[in-house]
């Protein structure tokens, strides 16, 4: 289900396609959430006509509403939300334990809260699954390994991700070890259950785990690619700060490398523009995150600014009379008609949710751009030069981020 094409010298960059039942997905790529079957504020014609060719869905969210048994009543994921490409579901372990480990509540991609403000919340965690309280209405619901099976099987994804633990960097190396190891026996299950009763279109990736201790991550490592699971992502708290991200990442990319030289490797919940490119080149195939998306709604454009860690707030006040756009020569549906700065402004203040749209379709159409760009540079051979201009703020367009 995956083809390598080119490899970077000397690195372990690869350029390759996933061939998946809905079709091929050119790697290295950014994969848009759509957490609860949707882009936000996007269509899906939209998103593919950015050249998005796979979507995440996520696992915890869409069993507790509108829930696995309605949607495969209404034909599966795909049918569902009208999205004819491969999609990826994540196993819901994420979302699940975000809710119990407080430290890292900012990092729970998508959580909401019901109308009457009850909160979702884990009430055990046992061998067996986790016990929590929805956050929609407030009942006891359980997920486990052949629960997380079970609920993307029934939507039908492309690519389906073990059930895990996500053990977050500030708790303790015993309590990771042993998250680890019960992550392992997690993934046995998650394998019995998908060998008997998973889609036979859907392919089954598993997850390295291991907090930020480099025994246990290679280990981890070491399992995933001792499993027969066609593809391994990446997860886990990765550490309290980019350089420790980015060990973590090398480490396990490399026991990888090593151990599974041929299967895909997923990035689970990374997107932030020098990341995309450190992840590229320590050899990650595909990324998936909710910045470019979410950053969007809030207003922030992504441009090429290193200095300002390639964002660039519309909300603030110096842009109120900018006639400029985003960004020059950007083809997207917010700068190549030309809407300013002054008027995406404007719209923003005023909550007009057209601005949140135009927004959203810019961050996609530059992160598009620069996966584009770390492919065709994989291709030629000459990542290193490209990721460094990059790095240092070039962009596949003809323009700069003005003032
Ligand atoms: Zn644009």
């Amino acid at each position: 289900m995956f083809t390598i094409r080119a490899r970077s010298p000397g690195g372990r960059a690869r350029t390759g396609a996933l061939h998946l039942a809905h079709g091929d997905v050119q790697t290295p790529a950014f994969v848009p959430l759509a957490t609860r079957a949707v882009v936000k504020t996007l269509e899906p014609r939209e998103v593919a006509a950015l050249g998005y060719e796979l979507i995440l869905g996520n696992t915890f969210h869409l069993f507790l509403t509108p829930g696995p048994e309605l949607v495969a009543e209404l034909g599966g994921l795909h049918r569902f939300m009208g999205w004819e490409r491969p999609i990826i579901t994540d196993s819901g372990g994420f979302q699940v334990f975000s809710m119990g480990h407080g430290g890292v509540a900012d990092e729970i991609k998508g959580r909401g809260h019901s109308r009457d403000g009850s909160h979702g919340a884990i009430v055990a965690i046992e061998e067996e699954g986790v016990r929590f309280r929805s956050y929609v209405d407030g009942r006891e619901r359980f997920m486990g390994p052949e629960t997380s099976m079970a609920v993307q099987a029934a939507l039908g994804s492309d690519i389906a991700l073990v059930f895990d633990e996500c053990t977050p960097f500030h708790v303790t190396r015993e309590y990771t070890a042993r998250s680890t190891e019960r992550t392992h026996r997690w993934l046995e299950r998650c394998l019995r259950w998908h060998a008997r009763h998973g889609p036979e279109h859907q392919v089954l990736y598993g997850i390295v785990q291991g907090g930020v201790e480099p025994d246990l991550r290679l280990e981890s490592a070491e399992t995933v690619a001792a499993s027969p699971c066609p593809g391994v992502a990446i997860g886990g708290s990765l550490g309290q700060d980019k350089e420790q991200m980015y060990e973590v990442v090398d480490l396990s990319a490399e026991a990888l490398e090593r151990r599974a030289p041929e299967r895909p490797r997923h990035l689970l919940g990374i997107g932030d523009i020098d990341d995309l490119i450190a992840g590229v080149q320590r050899g990650v195939d595909t990324f998936d995150c909710a910045l470019p998306t979410r950053l969007g709604r809030h207003g922030v454009a992504l441009v090429p600014d290193p200095g300002a860690r390639w964002r660039l707030d519309l909300a603030k006040a110096r842009w109120r009379r900018s006639p400029a756009p985003i960004l020059d020569g950007c083809p997207c549906p917010a700068c190549a008609p030309g809407f300013s700065r002054s008027y995406l402004h404007y719209l923003l203040r005023a909550r007009e949710l057209t601005a949140l749209r135009l927004v959203t379709l810019h961050n996609l159409t530059f992160v598009a751009g620069v996966m584009a760009q770390l492919r065709e540079a994989i291709d030629a051979g000459r990542l290193p030069e490209a990721a460094a201009a990059l790095r240092a703020g070039a962009t596949s367009y003809s323009g700069r981020p003005g003032s």
